[in-house]
């Protein structure tokens, strides 16, 4: 059912007031057929929406806000290894994270507590603790809307990479939309740990011998202590992506300061922390009435209250602009902003 001039505020976890010109729901592709062919939207633009952690709004959307709400999961084959998990798009990533533990797969662990659906991890292939969802990602399942029918995509058909699929691409973001998620999930399998943190976080448990489960609580604690919770502070998570540069630019970058941290990103090229960029412009707890730069993490920007999604997106220009100045590095968006 189509309804008219819907809020967005509770649907985005920034918090910011947006009115959506048409809003549905659909739980099956037949279902999200008949309310894509309906007059009063076919023509319109479409924004696809999970659960609203990785978008900031900067005005009302004048066209179609549909969300896919499919929640099931079910496998649909049983090796001896592994099992191929089909989730349906509308389901709570985390909640899914936690059923995968609890059923005794193993993998999904360093990415608990991720908000948002699991419809959305594909789209820029989330990623924590040293482990993106594209490793388990056995095929996306859309609904074509150039086709009007729904197609699947295997892994290497999605264009992974890092924080990004080729469903972000321009064209392809609003012709695909995800209905369920096909996930190869192994029955065992080796624990990542080495990620800054999460020895120390499970030495501080009194755990010596970690099992998944483990690993997920240790995960949830540092990110509860880490992030800010959006029900408390509206916030979008990370809110640049680390950029990815030439070995030689990295190399420049340590010359001047020896503290900086880089990571191998492969073929020569090397990830820096934007969050230490941003800390370094002392931009760390930056305001600008209500909209601002976290004071707990760099890299996470907050509504304080009544920012709107425009006063946000000043802000992300002004650390886009400062750490351009002192650095001559670009921060590109994490988020989608519409
Ligand atoms: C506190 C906090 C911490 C976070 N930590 C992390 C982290 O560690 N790692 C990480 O990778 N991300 C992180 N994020 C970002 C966010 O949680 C993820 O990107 C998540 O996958 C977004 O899911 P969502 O359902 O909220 O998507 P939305 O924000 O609703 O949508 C994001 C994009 O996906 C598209 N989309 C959503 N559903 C579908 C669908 N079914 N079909 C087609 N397109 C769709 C939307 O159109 C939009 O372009 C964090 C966010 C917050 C608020």
């Amino acid at each position: 059912m189509l309804r008219e001039q819907v809020s967005l505020q509770a649907l985005n976890t920034f918090g910011v007031a947006a009115t959506a010109r048409w809003y549905g729901e659909a739980a099956s592709p037949a279902e999200l057929a008949q309310l894509l062919a309906d007059p009063r939207v076919a023509d319109l633009p479409l924004l696809v929406l999970g659960g609203g952690s990785n978008l900031l709004l900067t005005r009302d959307f004048d066209g179609l806000v549909l969300r896919y709400t499919d929640d099931h999961i079910r496998a649909i084959a049983r090796g001896r290894d592994s099992h191929l998990i089909e989730v349906g798009a509308g389901m709570n990533w985390h909640a899914f994270v936690d059923w995968s533990l609890a059923h005794g797969y193993v993998g999904l662990e360093n990415l608990a507590l991720i908000p948002g659906t699991v419809g959305a991890a594909p789209i820029q292939n989330i990623g924590a603790y040293g482990v993106e969802v594209e490793r388990f990602i056995n095929a996306v399942e859309v609904f074509d809307r150039e086709r009007g029918c729904t197609t699947i995509h295997k892994h290497d058909a999605c264009g992974f990479d890092y924080r990004w699929s080729r469903f972000k691409r321009d064209g392809e973001r609003d012709r695909h939309i995800v209905v369920n998620v096909r996930l190869r999930l192994p029955r065992q399998g080796e624990l990542q740990l080495d990620y800054p943190g999460i020895r120390e976080e499970l030495a501080t448990m009194g755990i010596a011998a970690p099992n998944a489960r483990d690993v997920f609580d240790a995960v949830c604690a540092i990110r509860r202590r880490k992030l800010p919770d959006p029900a408390v502070i509206g916030n979008a998570g990370s809110f640049f992506k680390n950029p990815i540069v030439a070995a030689e630019i990295a190399q420049a970058l340590l010359a001047k300061h020896p503290g900086a941290p880089t990571f191998d990103a492969g073929a020569g090229r090397r990830k820096l922390s934007a969050a230490w960029l941003i800390d370094q412009c002392g931009l760390k707890g930056y305001r600008d009435g209500d909209a601002g730069v976290s004071a707990q993490h760099a890299l996470v920007l907050v509504n304080h209250g009544a920012a709107s999604g425009a006063d946000l997106w000043r802000v992300a220009q002004h650390v886009q602009a400062t750490v351009r100045e002192r650095f001559a590095i670009e921060l590109q968006p994490e988020p989608v902003v519409v």
